[in-house]
């Protein structure tokens, strides 16, 4: 089965994946935690370039879709043939949220090479982590890289285009990301244990 959770920057969606990736080891499920961009060989390299160098949005996105597609092919695909749970830290949502929502690349363009990307691979759930812009970057610590630099006005159509998917499509559950770790992981489990028995 295949989970995906999506978000602005410091929404807590790695810290929800986290904890639901050792929940379902605790409890004797197969399972991997996997992210994009960047979690293959290939895809270490192209988040290098992707993060610090600046760029055109085309080269940008097709940059995205390059990691996506190692990442479909080395690690989602083949961990899903074996019957394993593959959570995973992003995936096209992220794509359309901050290339189409915030960059203004075409909607068709965009889908029509995910067809070529991902095949039928898409998830049973996704759990966006919802949390206003400006509370997103009072968590955030550290250096940001080259996208989480953009404007707020940037950052806030991304955090529109996630919302404007959700209303859309059935596979997600929205949580707020501004209630307690603990709280969220509950409910998370609380809505995904019950696919386990599928
Ligand atoms: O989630 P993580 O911090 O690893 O994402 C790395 C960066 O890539 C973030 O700044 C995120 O906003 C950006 N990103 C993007 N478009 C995507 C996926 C990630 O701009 N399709």
């Amino acid at each position: 089965m295949f989970v995906v959770f999506e978000g602005i920057e410091a929404s807590g969606k790695s810290t929800q994946a986290k904890l639901l990736y050792e929940r379902l080891i605790r409890e004797g499920w197969g399972a991997i935690l996997t992210h994009e961009p960047g979690d293959t060989p290939v895809g270490k390299k192209l988040r290098e370039i992707v993060l610090s160098e600046p760029m055109d949005r085309l080269t940008e996105l097709l940059l995205f879709l390059a990691d996506r597609r190692e990442h479909v092919m080395r690690v989602i695909a083949p961990a899903l043939h074996e019957g394993k749970v593959v959570l995973c830290d992003r995936y096209l949502y992220s794509t359309v949220a901050y290339q189409m929502y915030g960059r203004g690349l075409r909607k068709e363009f965009v889908d029509e090479l995910h067809t070529e990307i991902v095949g039928n691979i898409f998830p049973r759930r996704v759990y966006l982590l919802d949390i206003d812009v400006e509370e997103a970057f009072r968590r955030k610590k550290g250096t940001l890289d080259r996208i989480e630099q953009e404007s707020l006005a940037f950052h806030q159509r991304v955090r529109e285009g996630f919302l404007d998917m959700a209303r859309r499509d059935p596979v997600f559950c929205v949580l707020d990301g501004k209630e307690q770790v603990e709280t969220l992981h509950e409910k998370i489990w609380g809505d995904f244990h019950r696919f386990l028995k599928e």
